[in-house]
């Protein structure tokens, strides 16, 4: 495949770092993998053509330490960085140092990521292009006395948020005007601290909306396609837990519908590569939230329904390929679960790292495993509890649940607790057998209600 890179850096680790060489690997491209110190025998290393040590463990000084990793990535003679999810995907700055130095960043334009990395600019911009938003004010609040007007005109219960928010943070609901004082100072305050940026932005909470997201996929010459949806409803405390494609309430109209809304709005505003749009769908309406400017853990869903590699044709279309398909190439086959497993206790959620002393995967048809474990490693405390994906593909919704139900009892992690008790108790249920849940559902669920 001449044009396509020689040589790509993941600037990632764990089970994202595997599945991007993993990609590379099949189009015959080698890889460098950076880590940190606690990193030095994860899996992602020893799999790796090449491995450049680029800090200490403490993610601020090395997974998210550009200057150290742009270094690592000349010095090996990598012609492109990817930068998986988390840490510097969604980072203006390190993509443009990436392309200052000559190098290709796998993902949008500086531009883009910086204009959806600020919800608030985001928003407007999606509503110029005709998608239709979440009820809310009409960008960044100034005062207290601005939210309250806002809050009075669109209805209570209302929800600050923060515009730099991400994994759930700095958003705070208020049920009634007594309670929105409390929700404007805290909100701001964990924006400020988790964020550096306190700006604020107002939206009606609602009470019984699912998350749907639209895996879309641009390349450099206009194309614009998506990959449909997944239904990422089975949340707690905003974080995904569960992810389903497609959604068991959209139809194929429904999903064309959306598809061509997003599409469009895309290609005017010359985006390119991987991106998301995560919607909140109730009423038989959807209303834009965010969008994510880079792979998505739940990517794998979407994978297994369209029979695509999502992370090869974020390869192909940075190296200046066009897609090279149009929309109605684009076929949804059966149905396709992920479960997110967490190195948590299932009851307290409170992170369990230490030695995995035993590890078994299940198999079989339909069954997917994405994780960087493996017997005799240890979980190190310094990151995301994240540590495998199950994901399970079958013709029907039905016959998924049976397939997630028998790889959970198959799957075996031993020597640390994770969060697979819980995945097998979801799948018991009748109510996430029947589909009919909310992004509301999975908390009263854990709470025992
Ligand atoms: P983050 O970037 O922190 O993940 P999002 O804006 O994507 O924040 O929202 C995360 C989750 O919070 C959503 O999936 C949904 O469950 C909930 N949420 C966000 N906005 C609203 C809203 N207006 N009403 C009700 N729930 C919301």
């Amino acid at each position: 495949m001449a044009g396509l890179f020689q040589k790509i850096l993941i600037a990632n680790r764990g089970e994202i770092a595997l599945r991007v060489q993993r990609a590379c690997r099949e189009m015959g491209i080698r890889t460098v993998a950076v880590h940190s110190t606690a990193d030095a025998q994860a899996m992602h290393v020893r799999l790796a053509d090449e491995s450049v040590c680029i800090g200490p463990p403490q993610a601020r000084d090395s997974y998210l330490n550009a200057a150290s990793i742009l270094t690592a990535a000349i010095v090996t003679g990598a012609d492109a960085i990817h930068p998986g999810y988390g840490f510097l995907s969604e980072n203006a700055e390190f993509a443009d140092m990436v392309e200052a130095h000559g190098l290709t960043f796998i993902g949008p334009s500086p531009d883009h990521i910086r204009m959806m990395g600020d919800k608030i600019t985001a928003k407007t911009a999606m509503a110029s292009l005709g998608v239709p938003l979440v009820p809310g004010s009409d960008g960044e609040l100034h005062s207290l006395d601005a939210a309250r007007a806002v809050a009075e005109t669109i209805g209570y219960p209302v929800l600050i948020k923060a515009a730099a928010g991400g994994g759930g943070r700095g958003m705070k609901v208020a049920r009634a005007a007594s309670e929105l004082e409390e929700a404007w100072g805290s909100a701001r305050a964990e924006a400020r601290a988790a964020f550096g940026n306190d700006a604020v932005y107002m939206e009606k909470y609602l009470d019984r909306p699912r998350h749907i997201e639209l895996q879309v996929m641009a390349d450099s010459h206009g194309n614009v396609v998506h990959f449909g949806e997944r239904d990422c409803s089975l949340q707690r405390r905003h974080q995904k837990l569960l992810e389903e494609a497609g959604s068991p309430v959209i139809s194929e109209a429904q999903r064309a519908a959306l598809g061509a809304t997003v599409t469009s709005a895309l290609q005017q505003l010359g985006y390119r590569n991987a991106g998301t749009l995560e919607f909140l769908y109730q009423d038989g309406q959807f209303a834009f939230i965010e969008m994510n400017t880079r792979l998505q853990v739940e990517h794998p869903v979407t994978e297994m329904v369209c029979s695509v590699d999502l992370v090869r044709e974020q390869i192909r279309i940075a190296s200046g390929e066009p897609l090279g398909y149009t929309q109605s190439d684009i076929r949804f086959t059966g149905h396709a679960i992920e479960c997110r497993i967490n190195a948590e206790d299932p009851e307290t959620f409170l992170p369990t790292p230490g030695l995995v002393s035993a590890f078994h995967a299940p198999g079989g048809l339909g069954v997917r495993v994405d994780s960087a474990l493996y017997a005799g490693y240890k979980v190190p405390p310094f990151y995301d509890s994240m540590v495998a994906k199950l994901i399970v593909h079958a013709p029907t919704r039905m016959e998924a649940i049976a397939r997630l139900r028998r790889s959970l009892a198959e799957f075996a992690i031993v020597g640390i607790k994770t969060t697979l008790p819980l995945h097998q108790r979801i799948v018991e249920d009748p109510q996430f057998q029947s589909g009919e849940y909310t992004i509301h559902w999975l908390e009263r669920f854990v709470a025992g209600g």
